[in-house]
């Protein structure tokens, strides 16, 4: 029994301060692609390997959009490869560490650059470019979401629409001591009758369709949707088929989109505070009639 104390206190503390102090990262982790508009030369290649159609060309009249869908990406490093880095060329597409991409908007994840083209299908010239998810903002809806949490429990309960089950591992892992998701007062349910939202993964199959329907239809108003992962955004490397719905925005309302394939649990805890200003919204606008 000594032995086991003197260990509990020789631990300490094991519980991280994300999101007030930033996650330690493992060195081979992985997160989004960064695109350098003005310096790329062809997006093709890049678009011809990318396995899910996260990165899109529309050439037409001399003149080539390309867009850029992060709820598409399984951040798998392809077009960082084929863009030049497998040539030990500096590529301008780059792998990076960034993983906080969650969004109330499913356009804000989309980024999209216009060329001018050579004979030969090269860009001639970028001629506009947009930027991507705000950070910025996100930090201060989070520090918002945290304020508000002070005043009440938040409750969840998880839907597995179709997923490989990769997305859950991560969800799992929030209520282990280093994340503690119950430190912020929300806690996991059983039922949606008590829940105040779904955390939703996989691309919703079509024999989940329905269950997904009767379980939105049983939590009670207000409540906030949260799509996990590249499935629950766009159906990510499964897409849209006949067994494949394509995201849960193609089923029911989404208040929340988290990227990633999957999510790490910070980039989940990132969107769920990002959910809560929601749903603290909504709350705020029924007690003021
Ligand atoms: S990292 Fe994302 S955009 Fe790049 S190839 Fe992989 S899925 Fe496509
Ligand atoms: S997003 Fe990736 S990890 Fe999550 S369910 Fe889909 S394939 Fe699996």
């Amino acid at each position: 029994m000594f032995n086991i104390l003197q260990k509990t206190f020789s631990v300490g503390n094991a519980t991280a301060n994300y999101p007030r102090v930033g996650p330690h990262l493992a060195e081979q982790f992985r997160g989004c692609p960064e695109f350098d508009f003005n310096a790329w030369s062809d997006a093709r290649p890049a678009a011809d390997a990318c396995p899910t159609g996260a990165i899109a060309v529309r050439d037409r009249d001399g003149v080539r959009w390309v867009t850029v869908d992060y709820g598409r990406c399984i951040y798998c490093g392809e077009c960082e490869q084929a863009s030049g880095a497998s040539a030990g060329q500096i590529s301008p597409v780059r792998m990076t560490r960034r993983f906080e991409l969650a969004a109330t908007d499913r356009r804000d994840l989309i980024l999209t650059a216009e060329y001018t083209l050579h004979p030969d299908g090269t860009h001639a010239g970028l001629q506009s470019a947009t930027s991507g998810p705000g950070a910025e903002e996100t930090g201060k809806r989070i520090e918002a979401a945290i304020h508000n949490l002070l005043g009440r429990s938040l409750s969840i309960r998880q839907v597995d629409a179709g997923s490989c089950n990769g997305c859950e591992q991560e969800i799992v892992a929030l209520t282990n001591p280093v994340h503690d998701i119950e430190r912020f007062g929300i806690h996991f349910v059983a039922s949606p009758r008590h829940a105040d939202m779904l955390l939703v993964t996989g691309p919703v199959t079509r024999n989940m369709e329905l269950a997904l329907r009767k379980t939105w239809a049983a939590t009670p108003h207000p409540k906030a949707v949260i799509a996990v992962g590249a499935c629950g955004i766009s159906g990510g490397i499964f897409g849209t088929n006949y067994a494949s719905m394509g995201g849960v925005d193609a089923v029911i309302p989404v208040d929340v989109y988290i990227p990633g394939c999957p999510p790490r649990p910070e980039a989940l805890l990132q969107g769920i505070l990002l959910a809560l200003g929601r749903v603290q919204q909504t709350l705020d606008v029924h007690s003021h009639r």
